[in-house]
């Protein structure tokens, strides 16, 4: 699946993350510290623009080359991982596929070139049902007035601007909700503190409140009412690289555990040579590879323009899973170091995998979307679906006219 410009990528990513990020990310995680020293090389190498265009200053690369990109920073550092996956996949994505020609040259540049865009769908009281969001948007003249707030907002702290949904009336088919790139600059713009996470430490998460926030209709992403539809259709990519984040953390802990395993010697063995421990790592590597495969599936089906809603559910909800387990039995394969802070990144990537199985919907959510999308084949459509289904629907039409 994977050529050798992939296999390049990964060797310069690699390369890259071991002597930049990796030195760092235990302090990151201890003080719980955003890593702002990170973000030059983070801009230098790319990494704010995976998804953007080269005419507003992006590097762009494939899905595949994406994910080896999240994966080899979660590999090292799970908080720079989720930082660089939250503003491609949900904060520059949004723009570059339903902002309008100025909205691009407008806000594109500024985040390739190091600034960082967050995304804001989730509320105290909207969180898997994002449909119940109850920010409001209110049209006077050419501005809207902004009441709400926003929850989990990752970077919310460092973010330039916020992708947010509001309510544009009070639809119950959810068909109000409009997406609006709100600027921190504004009065009425505040930000919460940030919260005390169990993982992803170095990774600030916060409220924003929006307090007769004043926002130009220019600032609106798309028509109104589009909102919701155009979130799912932002989760669906970004799962794919929620599903790399978990790859990149397992692989590390697996890679921990291999060595350790091979070096720690118990009744005057190497523990590697118990078959307890030698299937363990057996089990690890062939769960993460399976997930890998899968995750790559997605990101080329994403590529080949095919429906891809179901398989970015299916690996963003494997590979969390997988991940999950990988780390925890890292875990165990250390024994006692295991549980202690600082000397391994096991419980650490324990810690920070745990957020795969929460961020972007959690698992049982992803459960729904893929059983959703298998009863709806059944009942008649030939196959997957996606949440982008008429764009790609009318591309179909298209090509039988032509
Ligand atoms: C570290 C972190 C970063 C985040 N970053 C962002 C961000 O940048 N932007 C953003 O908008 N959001 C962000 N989130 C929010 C995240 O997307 C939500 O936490 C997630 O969607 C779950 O919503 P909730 O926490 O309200 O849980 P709830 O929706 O309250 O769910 C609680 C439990 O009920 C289950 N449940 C709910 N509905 C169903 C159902 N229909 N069937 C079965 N089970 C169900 C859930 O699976 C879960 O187990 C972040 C969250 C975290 C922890």
């Amino acid at each position: 699946m994977l050529d050798h410009h992939h296999l390049e990528y990964r060797d310069k990513l690699r390369a890259f993350c071991e002597e930049t990020i990796a030195p760092l990310a235990a302090t990151l995680d201890h003080e719980q510290r955003f890593p702002s020293e990170h973000m030059g090389p983070l801009t230098a190498m790319g990494l704010l623009g995976c998804l953007v265009p080269e005419e507003y200053g992006g590097t762009p690369v494939d899905t595949i080359s994406y994910c080896i990109a999240v994966e080899e920073l979660a590999r090292v550092c799970g908080s720079t991982a989720i930082i660089i996956a939250a503003h491609n996949s949900l904060g520059t994505f949004p723009i570059v596929r339903f902002g309008s020609e100025e909205q691009k040259r407008r806000f594109l540049p500024r985040a390739t070139a190091g600034e960082l865009i967050a995304f804001g769908l989730s509320e105290p009281d909207a969180g898997s049902d994002a449909g119940g969001t109850r920010t409001t948007a209110r049209l006077t003249g050419d501005t809207w007035t902004i009441n709400g707030s926003k929850c989990w907002i990752t970077s919310g702290p460092q973010a330039f601007a916020v992708n947010a949904t509001a309510r544009a009336s009070t639809d119950p088919e959810n068909k109000d909700i409009t997406t609006f790139v709100l600027e921190r600059d504004w009065a009425g713009y505040d930000i919460g503190k940030k919260e005390n996470k169990l993982g992803l430490r170095g990774s600030d998460t916060s409220f924003l409140h929006f307090d007769d926030l004043k926002c130009p209709d220019e600032n609106r992403l798309g028509e109104v009412g589009m909102g919701f539809k155009q979130m799912l259709i932002t989760l669906d990519g970004g799962r794919i690289s929620i599903g790399a984040m978990a790859l990149g953390l397992a692989q590390g802990s697996l890679e921990v555990a291999l060595k350790y395993a091979t070096e720690r010697e118990q009744f005057g063995k190497p523990i590697a040579s118990f078959q307890g421990i030698a299937h363990k790592l057996a089990d690890m590597a062939t769960e993460l590879e399976a997930a890998r495969l899968l995750v790559y599936e997605a990101a080329r089906m994403k590529d080949a323009g095919l429906p891809f809603s179901r398989h970015s559910a299916m690996c963003k909800l494997y590979a969390s899973e997988v991940g999950h387990r990988v780390c925890e039995i890292a875990f165990s394969v250390l024994g006692g170091v295991g549980y202690e802070t600082g000397p391994y990144p096991v419980e650490r990537n324990w810690r920070d995998v745990k957020l795969c199985e929460i961020g972007e919907g959690t698992s049982e959510i992803q459960r729904l979307v893929i059983s959703r999308d298998l009863i709806r084949e059944l009942s008649g459509s030939t196959r997957e679906t996606t949440a982008e289904e008429p764009s790609i629907k009318a591309r179909e039409a298209a090509k039988a006219r032509n």
